[in-house]
C-alpha cells in the first residue's frame, strides 16, 4: 500500500482497494457456507475448493469504490448509475433491489423508487452496511466525513433509518480502523463508533455489543444481537462489529468466528472482511485471497 501523504488521493484508493479485498474474500468465502455440501468443511475451519465467487456486497462495494476514485467523493447519482449497470441478477440481490435497480436501469428516479420500497418505510436491509467499509477505509483521516459519506451512499436503495445507520456505523469502524494508530482496543473501536452514529436500533445493538467483547461463545452474543437472520441492519451490524472488534489483527479468526455463528453469512464476513482490512494488520491471508474470485475490470486499480 502507498501511503504517500504528498499524494493524498493515491493513499485513499489504495487503503479502499485493500478494504474492498478484506470484504470480497470474507463474502465470497462467506458464500460458499450456503451450500449444504460444505457445512462440516464450516465446523472443521477448513477451506472449500476455489475459486469462490462473490455476490451482491461485492458488486455493490465495487460501485462505492469506484465512485469514489472518479469523485473523490460520494455522489449519489452516479452511484445510483454505476449498481444499475454493473447489476448482475445472479449475484444474490434481494427482490426488492434487483426490482429497483431494473428500473433504475430503465430510466426511473431511484429516489422516488427507493423511497416507495416496503409501503414507502423504505429497505431496512444489510444493502447499504455491507458495501460500505471501503469508504470508511477512504476517509481514514476523518471518520466524521466517512459516517457522514456514508450516511449519503444509502439512499440510491435504502432509505430506512436504521440501514441508513448501519452504513454509518460500518464505515465509521473501518475509517477508525483505517487510521494511522488504529483504535487502541476493541473498547475504544466500538466506544469510537457508538459516539459518530444517531440513536437508532442499530445504536442500542452497538451499545450491547460493547457490554459483551469479554464474552468468549459468539454463538451467544449473536443469539442477544442478531447474526443477520431477519436480514436488517439492526440484527446484522452489532454483531458484525463485535466480531471484527475483538480480532482486528486476525482475519482468519474473525471470519470463521463469524461464519460459524451462521445468519447472513456472506453480508457478516463482508463487514468483518472490509473493516479488519482497512487497517495494517487485518489483511485477508494470501492463499484466501488467490482463491477468491478476482474483482470486475471496471473497478480501478490504483497504480
Ligand atoms: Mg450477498
Amino acid at each position: 500500500m502507498t501511503a504517500d501523504s504528498s499524494s493524498p488521493g493515491l493513499g485513499r484508493l489504495d487503503r479502499a482497494l485493500a478494504s474492498l479485498r478484506g470484504l470480497t474474500v470474507g463474502d465470497a468465502l462467506g458464500s460458499q457456507f450456503f451450500v449444504p455440501a460444505n457445512y462440516p468443511l464450516l465446523k472443521r475451519r477448513e477451506l472449500p475448493a476455489g475459486p469462490w465467487q462473490w455476490t451482491d456486497d461485492t458488486e455493490m462495494a465495487c460501485s462505492v469504490v469506484a465512485v469514489l476514485a472518479a469523485h473523490q467523493r460520494l455522489d449519489q447519482d452516479a452511484l445510483a448509475r454505476s449498481f444499475a449497470e454493473h447489476h448482475d441478477f445472479d449475484r444474490g440481490y434481494g427482490p426488492a433491489v434487483n426490482r429497483l435497480l431494473r428500473l433504475v436501469r430503465e430510466g426511473q428516479d431511484w429516489r422516488e423508487l427507493a423511497a416507495g420500497l416496503f409501503g414507502g418505510q423504505g429497505s431496512w436491509g444489510n444493502g447499504a452496511a455491507m458495501r460500505i467499509a471501503p469508504l470508511g477505509a477512504w476517509y481514514a483521516d476523518d471518520p466524521e466525513q466517512a459516517t457522514h459519506q456514508a450516511e449519503i451512499s444509502a439512499y440510491p436503495t435504502h432509505q430506512h433509518r436504521e440501514a441508513v445507520v448501519g452504513a454509518m456505523a460500518v464505515a465509521a469502524a473501518a475509517a477508525l480502523v483505517a487510521s494511522p494508530d488504529g483504535p487502541p482496543s476493541p473498547e475504544a473501536l466500538l466506544d469510537g463508533v457508538i459516539a459518530l452514529v444517531p440513536k437508532s436500533a442499530v445504536g442500542a445493538g452497538l451499545r450491547r455489543a460493547r457490554d459483551m467483547l469479554d464474552y468468549g461463545d459468539a454463538v451467544t452474543v449473536a443469539a442477544v444481537l442478531g447474526c443477520g437472520r431477519r436480514t436488517s441492519a439492526h440484527d446484522t451490524v452489532p454483531f458484525a462489529l463485535w466480531s471484527a472488534a475483538r480480532a482486528l489483527a486476525d482475519f482468519e479468526a474473525a471470519f470463521w468466528t463469524t461464519a460459524q455463528v451462521g445468519g447472513d453469512v456472506d453480508t457478516t464476513c463482508a463487514i468483518v472482511g472490509g473493516v479488519l482490512a482497512s487497517g495494517k494488520a487485518g489483511a485477508p491471508p494470501v492463499e484466501w485471497a488467490q482463491r477468491t474470485e478476482a474483482l470486475p475490470d471496471w473497478v480501478p486499480t490504483g497504480l
